[in-house]
């Protein structure tokens, strides 16, 4: 792993600092969104009375994985390139004795494990992996008969639960979109994960992330996301937002995109997703694009397999500290990181029994979990914080821009009268629960000198009725 000097700090900065691995480290100490570039744009009127809660009164959950891709063990491939870039000063790992492949029986193993738990997240697929082959075209070394049965699985077993991003075309060496070949020189300034993007526009960034979504498009992976490799886009933050927005809607024609870049691990800085670029929030086409954050480093195997990882950092074997359950305890979303290398680990699986443990302990300390993939948070977030609200007497007044699934809020008062969803001429009837833990869809529940409703928020205008 690189240790970077100072002179190298200051040549790299902050985005420098991560490109070693991925994502980038929000500046520790440091939570001001200015740092990580946001620009949250409008925000309506909202009843200060009115609690959003987490959906369903659970602590959000999901696991960010990076640099899987089908079939192709990245890091054998992208080490030998990392080092030319860097004029083999760095980058040493051993990567002659990697396998080659990530085998799809590992896939279908990890995925059916997490699948019985219904564990959600993002699961990365690099669409031309360092530089190996694309996977809308041919992938040497590989039988098209196996890529396609990788991808088809990647469909069929990952996709109803994992958010697809690319990550960006290749991971290491920059693509000219115009020839499809990567650039002849093999430099920072040429790199992914280094200095390829300072100083591009929102065109140029946008163009070359809906080149990596149209390999995706190919060959059937709908996209509602993005997530930059190493320091990508690093020196041009506002522009990442915009230029994901925009990619993600042209290539895919998605409502509300999102994009993941930013890792906070330690602190109290918040690490709520961030609601950015908001506009037209009363306009047919609302625009806005949410910027997810991971809440831990990678403690699973690393990117490289150059530690076995370390549960504790997550949750300790006595429940009671680690970063997971700071973050859960706070009741912000808690999304862990990893790499799929790590994960693998070589075929010895590390990083994978690291998460087995991790979510082990978790579920028994905490009731109130639920996992949800990025885009469902992402939604979930754009709800909370672009839904207008106003609170009358016997009902709360509601026009949501973006719909959101068992949307949950706290309200004053302790005893409503027949609380029900008015959508138009439709009349939704919420039942009452005893408790948090039986919180669904249409149903409510006392809690104290409150009450908390729960229900499917529509686009649009919407009315909460508490009284005869
Ligand atoms: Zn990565």
């Amino acid at each position: 792993m690189w240790h970077p000097s100072r002179r190298e700090l200051l040549q790299f900065g902050l985005a420098g600092l991560a490109a070693a691995g991925c994502s980038t480290i929000a500046p520790l100490g440091h939570p001001g969104d200015a740092a990580l570039g946001q620009v949250p744009g409008q925000r309506p009127r909202r009843d200060d009375r009115v609690v959003v809660l987490n959906p369903r009164e659970r602590v959000p959950l999901s696991f960010i994985i990076d640099d899987s891709t089908c079939l192709v063990n990245l890091n054998r491939f992208a080490i030998p390139q990392f080092a030319a870039i860097w004029n083999h000063q760095r980058y040493d790992q051993a990567w002659r004795e990697m396998p080659h492949e990530i085998p799809d029986d590992f896939v279908r193993k990890f995925g059916q494990w997490c699948g019985e738990r219904r564990i959600k997240g993002k699961y990365s697929i690099v669409p031309f992996p360092a530089c190996v082959g694309r996977l809308d075209r041919t992938l040497p070394g590989w039988s098209q008969r196996e890529l396609d049965a990788s991808l088809d699985l990647v469909r069929t077993l990952m996709l109803p639960d994992w958010d697809i991003h690319p990550e960006m075309i290749t991971h290491t060496l920059a693509i000219d979109t115009r020839t499809g070949h990567p650039y002849p020189e093999q430099s920072p300034r040429l790199a992914e994960n280094w200095n390829f993007t300072d100083g591009k526009s929102v065109d140029q960034l946008a163009d070359y992330i809906s080149y990596a979504l149209r390999i995706l498009k190919n060959v059937g992976l709908p996209c509602e996301g993005i997530t930059t490799p190493g320091g990508f886009a690093g020196r041009v933050r506002p522009e990442l937002a915009e230029a994901s927005w925009q990619a993600v809607r042209d290539v895919f024609q998605v409502e509300l995109p999102h994009y993941f870049k930013y890792v906070i691990a330690e602190g109290p800085a918040s690490v709520a997703p961030r609601v950015e670029l908001a506009a037209d929030l009363d306009q047919p086409d609302p625009k806005a694009v949410v910027s997810i954050i991971a809440c831990t480093g990678d403690w699973t195997g690393g990117w490289d397999c150059s530690d076995r990882g370390d549960v504790d950092r997550f949750i300790t074997e006595d429940l009671q500290r680690g970063r997971m359950v700071e973050v859960i305890e706070r009741g912000e979303p808690a999304i862990m990181l990893c790499h799929w290398t790590g994960i693998y680990f070589n075929g010895e699986e590390v990083g994978f029994r690291v998460f087995q443990e991790a979510v082990r302990r978790m579920h028994a300390r905490f009731d109130l979990l639920q996992w949800m993939k990025l885009s469902e948070i992402a939604r979930y977030w754009a709800a909370k914080e672009l839904t207008a609200s106003e609170l009358g007497e016997s009902q709360l007044r509601l026009s949501a821009p973006f719909a959101a699934p068992a949307f949950t809020v706290r309200l004053p008062g302790r005893d409503p009268r027949r609380p029900r969803l008015r959508v138009a001429e439709r009349m939704i009837e919420l039942r009452e629960v005893s408790g948090a833990d039986r919180l669904a869809a249409s149903t409510w529940r006392r809690d104290g000198q409150h009450w908390v409703a729960c229900f499917d928020l529509p686009r649009g205008p919407s009315q909460l009725e508490f009284g005869e």
